[in-house]
C-alpha cells in the first residue's frame, strides 16, 4: 500500500473504505465498503492490488451469472447539453 501520494506527493494518507466503481464492458458494479488508502491532501485513493483482484473475480462471476449481485440499480445515462444560452 502506498505510504507516499504519487499525484501529489503528500505524505498523510489515512485508511478507510469507500465505494468502487468497476467496469467491465458495458456493466458497471459497486462495491460497497472496499478497504483503501486516501491521501488527506488531494483525495487520490489507492487500492491494495489483492482487494482489486477479488472485485475483478467478483465481477467476472456476476457477468457470466455464476454468482448473483446483492442487488441491483438502475442508471439512467445522458449526454451532457448546455442550457439554452449559455456558452460553456
Ligand atoms: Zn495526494
Amino acid at each position: 500500500m502506498a505510504e507516499q501520494c504519487a499525484f501529489c506527493g503528500n505524505k498523510h494518507l489515512t485508511a478507510k473504505t469507500t465505494r468502487y466503481l468497476h467496469r467491465h464492458g458495458e456493466e458497471l458494479l459497486f462495491v460497497e465498503h472496499v478497504p483503501c488508502v486516501e491521501c488527506d491532501f488531494c483525495g487520490e485513493q489507492y487500492f491494495d492490488i489483492a482487494v482489486l483482484k477479488k472485485i475483478e473475480a467478483d465481477h467476472l462471476e456476476i457477468a457470466e451469472q455464476r454468482k448473483l449481485p446483492q442487488r441491483y440499480l438502475r442508471v439512467a445515462v445522458e449526454e451532457f447539453k448546455a442550457p439554452a444560452g449559455i456558452a460553456l
